[in-house]
């Protein structure tokens, strides 16, 4: 078993990470920037290393200063969270080349799966369907781009291939539209992630959001831990997720479990996994994979038992996985509630200095944040400052002890998104599951 750990995230999942770590015993390094030293998992990390002021690509998007921090503290490996370098191939790469160990898939997976027009290519080679769409990258002939919008048939929707929380996405809904969306697009996604390449796809206009959690160790093996449903969404984001999904009929749960298990074993993958679907009228189509732990895996956990930031220190040190898919057992249902700082009506970010905070409790409520009484939320940052996770025996009691939960919790001093989620809590179509990925935008 590894050692000694570098947490190379903030927040939430930093905090996380430390607590997996500290039942298996390893020693965490936590990395921050200049306003971040008073961040919980900084406060409570074996050592701590400040890697640069608290612009994130000069801090949490440092490479160099990640890895000498690595080498200063005698980490044997990387944990990269999710966001900032978590997808990040050549950060993988360098992890490796220098010695230490990245806890995710290997460099030439992620750069695989992590481009989305790649991904959508293996997919379908693996005999996954896809969402209708330009096969590839568009290149500047117009004549060639409204073609094949024409016969994708409108509306369609631009998308940035290294894209990612819900930025790089341009809906388009005529043909006059089509050009001046393309070139938005490819300059926002320039700027965001510094690869202009974009395709074209069908815009699938009510379907749900699901995903299936995959486990894997690069040794032949892997599992499929269920299935999340995130439709609730703002502006392409999540907001709420839960597992298992009602709605899907056991035989075509199977198939594409079963499937994303092989492609899985077929590219050699290793670590924790999200393949991304649309769903609807019976029918996946694969959107993108998520090559590290993603910010809704507390779902899973709660409903398999299963602690997944541990699976990926055991893959890491090289242990062969000790679950098999036979062990899985799905047991009641679970709920979870992204609390950001932020206007619940406009969505505009809300940072500032927490002066009161009384955290959410009791039997099925489990709370995963850093934050505290005194703490100050920087402007640097996204803005999630928490996830309250419920649990059931049923998706009703899981969706009763939320609203409990959501009631008990008390933030002051910034604003938050808590009394859009209670609205959600309380909403008739929400309760009965008859949502899509555009029902929270639509009320
Ligand atoms: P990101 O990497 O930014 O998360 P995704 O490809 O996972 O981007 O898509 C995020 C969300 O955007 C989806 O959950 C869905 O709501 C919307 N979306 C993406 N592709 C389509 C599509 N072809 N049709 C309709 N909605 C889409």
């Amino acid at each position: 078993m590894l050692k000694k750990i570098l947490i190379a995230n903030r927040g939430e999942i930093a905090l996380r990470i430390l607590r997996s770590c500290r039942e298996l015993e390893i020693k965490t390094v936590a990395i921050h920037s200049t306003c971040d030293n008073k961040l919980k998992h900084v406060l409570l990390a074996d050592e701590t290393i400040c890697i640069g002021p608290a612009l994130a690509s000069k801090s949490y998007l440092n490479i160099p200063a990640i890895i000498s921090a690595a080498e200063i503290s005698g980490a044997q490996a990387i944990h990269p969270g999710y966001g900032f370098l978590a997808e990040n191939a050549d950060f993988a790469e360098q992890i490796e080349n220098s010695g230490f160990i990245f806890i995710g898939p290997k460099a030439e997976t992620i750069r695989l799966m992590g481009d989305k027009i790649s991904a959508i290519k293996v997919m379908k080679k693996a005999g996954i369907s896809c969402v209708p769409g330009s096969d590839g990258k568009l290149d500047n002939n117009m004549k060639k781009n409204k073609l094949i919008a024409n016969k994708i048939g409108y509306p369609i929707i631009i998308k940035a291939s290294g894209g990612g929380g819900g930025r790089g996405m341009r809906i388009v809904f005529n043909e006059k539209d089509l050009e001046s969306s393309i070139h938005f697009t490819k300059t926002e996604a320039k700027i965001s992630f510094n690869n202009d390449t974009v395709y074209m796809e069908k815009y699938v206009e009510k379907p749900h959001h699901i995903e299936i959690q995959i486990l894997a160790d690069g040794q032949g093996n892997a599992i499929c831990l269920s299935e999340r449903d995130c439709s609730i969404q703002r502006r392409h984001q999540k907001i709420i997720e839960e597992a298992p999904v009602a709605w899907i009929k056991p035989e075509y749960r199977r198939e594409i479990s079963e499937r994303c298990i092989n492609a899985c074993i077929n590219i050699g993958y290793r670590g924790v996994g999200t393949f991304e679907f649309l769903f609807e009228n019976n029918k996946f189509y694969f959107i993108e994979m998520n090559t590290r732990i993603q910010v809704e895996h507390a779902v899973t956990e709660m409903i398999t038992g299963i602690d997944l930031i541990k699976e990926q220190l055991h893959i890491a040190s090289g242990f062969p996985l000790s679950i098999k898919q036979k062990d899985i057992l799905v047991r009641g249902h679970a709920i979870e509630c992204r609390i950001n700082a932020e206007d619940y009506k406009t969505f505009i970010p809300s940072p500032g200095k927490i002066i009161n905070f009384h955290a959410p409790g009791g039997f099925g409520v489990r709370w995963e944040s850093h934050i505290y009484t005194g703490y100050t939320i920087p402007v640097y940052y996204d803005s999630l400052i928490g996830k309250i996770i419920s649990y059931g025996e049923n998706r009703k009691t899981a969706i009763s002890r939320m609203k409990n939960a959501l009631n008990e919790i008390i933030i002051d001093g910034v604003k938050t998104n808590i009394e859009l989620h209670k609205r959600i809590m309380n909403d008739k179509k929400f309760k009965i599951g008859d949502f899509n990925i555009n029902y929270l935008e639509k009320i």
